[in-house]
């Protein structure tokens, strides 16, 4: 049932409890506006009389407690209301991880530290948005742990990020991404490097516990973990590392029962593992839709998001003045490693690369590391540790003369020469 294109759009009149779902049509965007009551879109408030723009491909639903009315205008591919949300069981969960802070602010302990976890398309990145916007309401810290590779809602893909969440996510935009802490990853699944993926997800941890020492708010704030929806063999394996690097007190499983019954065999027994549906709004995404909205999240990067558009810059940067690294030597079979050498070893090894035209439209991240720091074979710690301070992209390169060109978000010069290549290709067409 598709709204008229017309001003007045089609009206909706929400009785308590239930939620609109939406789905904007490829190309098109539609406007959300509420006349009376009050509705949340994933635990952010809606003003009235506000004009909300939803872009081709969102995915929506907006919950009312107490009813409301609310019209949509544009071309919607579905929208019909539920009446079945899970909903109140999410706020519930919310109330429980309230009633932890508050004991936690008591006995001067820490917050409760959260890992919401499932398979794929069963929304876990939106339950994290709901349970991060309820805490935020309260005046409350936490801090968003993104683990999602494949579909980070901090940084670009490729890369592994946590956010202190000090306002409520902008119903068209999301949370507000300022200073978050990201680490290169360099591919858009965990399995290309699990051992990359669990030493990272544990800087992650000691970054975040260590900002907990310091900052009591952020401490009691807690944190809510989200996670890829591989959970199977090292996938699984990831998610036990990571509730054990975070030390998390409550395990969040949407809708899988096996997992469910995996996580609470294998984890210390003191970890509160519950069991909660999926919503029969969460859509599935095929491949091709990932695809798209990975190369989105890079095209917001360098370009901004409708109301603030960035003016990326263009420039060579000589060979010579950068380094270039991948991280992980492709494998070998375990025979022919050197003596005293392991898998783990290759996986973590940072390797040259020499720039050639096989770099092109490659995503580069720029590590922090000091220009000056050594880079000896042991001493890549230090540049595996480090965290981005932003991105380029190859758009050209120039073997003869020794350049390559570069999209970069800032003028030259590069603020740090020491680059780490990503598997992930963008293609600037604008
Ligand atoms: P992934 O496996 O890709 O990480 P996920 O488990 O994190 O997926 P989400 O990204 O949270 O799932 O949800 C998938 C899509 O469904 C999103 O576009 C989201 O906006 C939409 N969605 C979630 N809940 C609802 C709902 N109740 N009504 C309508 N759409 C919803
Ligand atoms: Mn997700």
């Amino acid at each position: 049932s598709s709204g008229g294109a017309g001003t007045s759009g089609t009206r909706f009149d929400l009785e308590r409890e239930t939620e609109l779902r939406f789905e904007v049509e490829t190309g098109e965007r539609v406007q959300l506006e509420l006349f009376s009551g009050m509705a949340e879109v994933f635990g952010s408030e809606l003003n009235r009389n506000k004009k909300y723009t939803f872009g081709p491909g969102s995915k929506i639903a907006v919950f009312t407690w107490h009813g409301c009315t609310v019209a949509l205008s544009g071309k919607t591919e579905v929208a019909y209301v539920s009446k079945d949300t899970p909903m109140m069981l999410y706020l519930n969960t919310h109330a429980a991880l309230e009633q932890m802070r508050r004991q936690a602010e008591k006995d001067n302990e820490r917050g409760p530290r959260v890992m919401v976890v499932g398979p794929t398309d069963v929304g876990k990145t939106t339950l994290c948005r709901v349970l991060l916007n309820c805490a935020v309401r309260l005046g409350r810290r936490p801090t968003l742990v993104e683990l999602d590779v494949g579909q980070s809602s901090i940084s670009v893909p490729g890369t592994m990020a946590a956010l202190c969440i000090e306002r409520p996510a902008d119903v068209e935009e999301g949370f507000s991404v300022q200073a978050p802490l990201v680490f290169h990853f360099g591919s858009t699944t965990p399995g290309t490097n699990i051992k990359l993926y669990n030493k990272l997800t544990s800087s992650l941890a000691e970054v975040f516990s260590q900002r907990c020492e310091v900052n009591r708010k952020a401490s009691v704030g807690g944190c809510i973990i989200n996670t890829c929806g591989w959970v199977k063999g090292s996938g699984y394996q990831a998610l036990v590392h990571c509730a054990s690097a975070f030390q998390v007190d409550v395990v969040l499983v949407l809708d899988q029962e096996r997992l469910y019954n995996e996580l609470k065999r294998d984890l210390p027994h003191f970890v509160r593992v519950v069991l909660l549906p999926k919503s029969g709004g969460v859509v599935e995404r095929s491949k091709d839709c990932r695809r798209e909205s990975r190369d989105e999240k890079i095209r917001e990067y360098f370009y901004g998001f409708r109301g603030t558009s960035f003016y990326p810059h263009a420039f060579d940067v000589r060979f010579s003045d950068v380094r270039i690294y991948k991280i992980g030597a492709p494998s070998i079979p375990d025979s022919c490693l050197p003596l005293g050498m392991s898998q783990d070893d290759t996986q973590l090894k940072l390797v040259p690369v020499s720039p050639g035209r096989d770099l092109t439209h490659h995503v580069l991240s720029v590590s922090s590391v000091e220009d000056e720091s050594e880079v000896g074979a042991g001493q890549s710690r230090g540049i595996l540790e480090s965290p981005v301070c932003g991105f380029i992209v190859v758009t050209a390169v120039d073997t003869q003369a020794q350049v390559m060109t570069v999209l970069s978000p800032a003028p030259r010069p590069l603020p740090r020469h020491t680059l780490l290549i990503m598997d992930i290709r963008f293609i600037d067409l604008k």
